[in-house]
Formats: structure tokens, C-alpha cells, sequence
């Protein structure tokens, strides 16, 4: 997630530069003063209460503000992250954002503060006064706004100073000097976030040797589940003590034990430039799961990739494969090998699906040669690295 605040007097252009940012890594947008002006719009109870306040320039309680933060962060449960505009604009309202984020697992990257003096705020009021049709753009109550914002909102810039998170722009420059000034702050704060990428396929896909090699290229942490039941076994831990009886029987390994080797992975991983999964998800509930696991490390939204290859073509190459010292126990007959891709395709194939709804599946052909097909997933990784490049949620965007 990538969530930023826009602060700066009114005038500042923080409604002008959202646009750019919100389009370019497709986060939620949160603009208490244009929610607001849809509150009075709609005559709603909220805008009711509002009303005479904003018309008089003065600052809607923190209550109201509360109120509508909750309503429009529900609406948008996929997003990348959020920008605020216009929020937080009191010292209480810093709070209430912190403990927002905390909720959402997340945390605020940074607050850009455009700064711009008085009288420049004064006259680009005016001037969009001509056009805006807000009823607050006019000179008595530009003043009033710019009076309530040196007393009760600027203090809020030394509550993000102590924390480390104040960038100061210019914003008397032009606004494509000033959107340049952001956009270089944004993709800084962007490139801090490990990514993730999920490669799902069948049984002989080659989902796990591309994976793999992805990792060893790209500087990514590979895990696969797997491998992490095998050295836990080879380690004689508890859990894998655990996971060779589960084995010995033929039962799956529960999500109780799956889930807290994950955990401890992405707590202890440091200085890789994100995460590769394979063998996991393999269920909805974790794929859930995996989804809050990133969100609280800090990672982006995690890119599907899904290896297709024709089914004939999987068995056969299984089955050459069972002809060689690389057979594995579970290939060494044409039952096993059918009854595996019967498994993928009743128990996962539907969880690709759904996930995919959620994030969007980028399908990858998987019958070229090893290098062809690595060349076509190391594109999509390397996109994830441009900014804006992955942060694509839904499936058709
Ligand atoms: P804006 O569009 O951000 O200039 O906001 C227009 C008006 O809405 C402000 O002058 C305030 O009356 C009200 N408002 C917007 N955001 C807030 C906020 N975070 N806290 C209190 N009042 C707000």
C-alpha cells in the first residue's frame, strides 16, 4: 500500500495534483472537503450539520470527519492504498489517521506539504471563485479558511515533522513543476515496498523452476511450501515432527501450521526486493490470509501469474519426466500424474479464479522452451518494479 497525505492553506493545489497521483497508482481517493460538498449536495443529515460551518470557512468537528473517513474507506476495499486531501487538518485528526492506518495494517508513507504563502492562496481562490461555483470561494470566507488553517491546521505539519514523514514542495511553481516534485517523492516511497508475486500453474508447468530462477534473477525471496515442510523435517523441529506424521498418513498439512511458517518467513526475510510464492495459496481462506500477511510487511498487492500449458502436453512431459532419475514418487504412473492435474483443476483452478477476481490473473504461455517462458514472467516482474506498473487491482485495467 502506498498511502499519502496532501496538505497544504487552501488554493495550495492539492485537489489539482490528486488526480495525477491517484490515476497513476490507482489508490483511494479521500477528499474530506469534496465528500463533504456531495454531503450538502445530497442534503443529507451529515450535510445538514455541516453546512453552516463550511459556508462560514470554519472547520466541520472531528466527529463528522470520523463519519465520513469510515463510510469511504469501506468503499474502496482494493485499493493500493489511499491519498487524503484535505485530511488531516487538526492535530486530533493526525490521530485519528494513525490509528486508522494501524487498523488497516498499513501506515502513511508521507505528508507532502505544498507550500504556498497568503496571498498567493488569496488570489488563486478568487480566481477559481469565477469558475468553481463553491460558495466558500469568495474573499471574506477565503480569509476565514486561511485564518482557521494557521491556527488549527498548520500545527499538524510539527506532529508529522516528529515523525519523520514532513516533505516540503514548493507550491508557487508551475503545476507541472510541482507534479514532478511529487511524482519523484511518490515513486521513492513506492520503490521502498517489497513486492509480491504468486506463480500458480499445473503440475508440470514448470510453475516452481520458473519461480525459483525468478527469485535467484530478480533478488526475491522464494518461498514454496513445500520446501519449507522439507526443512523443517530436516532440521527435526516440532512442526516438522508434525508434518512427517501428516505425510506418513496422506493428510494435508492444516493452516495452522502453514500459516505461522509464512508468517515467520516474511518476519525474518530482510533486504530482498519482495517475495515469490509458489505452492500457496492453494486455498480462498489463505489466499485471505496472504493478502492481510503482505498488507501488514509492508508489500504491494501481490501479481498472479498463472504458467498455461496444454493438458496433453503436461502429461506427456510428466511422463517423460517418471523415465528419468528426476521422477518424483508421485509421477511414476499414469494414474498419479492424472489424478494430480485432476486435483489442480477441481481444487485450485476455482481459487485462481477467485483470486484473480480480486487481484487479476496474467496469464503467461507455457509452452516455449524454459527461456522463452522465463522471458515472459521476468517482464511482469520487471513491471512491478516501475512504478505504477503492478498496482493494477482490477482484473481489466
Ligand atoms: P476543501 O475542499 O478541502 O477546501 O474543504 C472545504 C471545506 O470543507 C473546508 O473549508 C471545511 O469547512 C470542510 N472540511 C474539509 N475537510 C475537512 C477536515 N478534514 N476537517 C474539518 N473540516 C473539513
Amino acid at each position: 500500500m502506498l498511502n499519502i497525505a496532501l496538505f497544504g492553506p487552501p488554493g495550495a493545489g492539492k485537489g489539482t495534483q490528486s488526480e495525477y497521483l491517484i490515476d497513476r497508482y490507482n489508490l483511494g481517493y479521500i477528499s474530506t472537503g469534496e465528500i463533504l460538498r456531495n454531503e450538502l449536495k445530497e442534503e443529507s443529515d451529515l450535510g445538514k450539520q455541516a453546512r453552516e460551518i463550511i459556508e462560514a470557512g470554519g472547520l466541520v468537528s472531528d466527529e463528522i470527519i470520523v463519519q465520513i473517513l469510515e463510510k469511504t474507506i469501506a468503499a474502496h476495499p482494493h485499493a493500493n492504498g489511499f491519498l487524503f486531501d484535505g485530511f488531516p487538518r487538526t492535530t486530533i485528526q493526525a490521530y485519528i489517521l494513525e490509528g486508522l492506518m494501524t487498523k488497516l495494517n498499513t501506515q502513511l508513507d508521507c505528508l507532502i506539504n505544498l507550500d504556498v504563502p497568503e496571498e498567493e492562496s488569496v488570489r488563486r481562490l478568487l480566481e477559481r471563485g469565477k469558475t468553481s461555483g463553491r460558495s466558500d470561494d469568495n474573499e471574506e470566507v477565503i480569509r476565514n479558511r486561511l485564518k482557521e488553517y494557521d491556527e488549527k491546521t498548520r500545527p499538524v505539519l510539527d506532529f508529522y515533522e516528529e515523525r519523520g514523514l514532513r516533505i516540503d514542495v514548493d507550491g508557487t511553481q508551475s503545476i507541472e513543476a510541482v507534479r514532478e516534485d511529487i511524482e519523484a517523492i511518490a515513486r521513492d516511497q513506492f520503490k521502498k515496498r517489497p513486492v509480491s508475486l504468486v506463480v500458480f500453474g499445473y503440475p508440470g508447468s514448470g510453475r516452481g523452476s520458473q519461480a525459483h530462477a525468478l527469485a535467484e534473477e530478480y533478488g526475491l525471496e522464494f518461498i514454496a511450501t513445500g520446501k519449507m515442510f522439507d526443512e523443517e523435517i530436516a532440521a527435526g523441529t516440532e512442526v516438522g515432527k508434525q508434518v512427517q506424521t501428516l505425510y506418513e498418513n496422506g493428510d494435508l498439512v492444516p493452516d495452522e501450521i502453514v500459516i505461522p511458517l509464512i508468517e515467520k518467513k516474511l518476519a525474518n526475510t530482510q533486504d530482498v526486493r519482495g517475495f515469490i510464492f509458489k505452492g500457496f495459496p492453494r486455498t480462498l481462506v489463505q489466499s485471505y490470509i496472504l493478502d492481510g500477511l503482505l498488507k501488514k510487511h509492508g508489500c504491494t498487492t501481490p501479481k498472479i501469474l498463472e504458467i498455461d500449458v496444454p493438458i496433453l502436453e503436461l502429461v506427456e512431459r510428466l511422463e517423460s519426466r517418471s523415465r528419468t532419475d528426476a521422477c518424483m514418487p508421485y509421477d511414476n504412473s499414469a494414474a498419479k500424474i492424472v489424478r494430480r492435474l485432476r486435483d489442480h483443476e477441481h481444487k485450485t483452478l476455482p481459487v485462481i479464479e477467485k483470486y484473480g477476481e480480486i487481484h487479476g490473473v496474467t496469464k503467461i504461455d507455457g509452452t516455449g522452451n524454459f527461456k522463452e517462458v522465463f522471458e515472459a514472467c521476468s517482464a511482469e516482474v520487471r513491471a512491478l518494479f516501475e512504478v505504477g506498473g503492478v498496482e493494477r487491482v482490477s482484473p481489466d485495467a
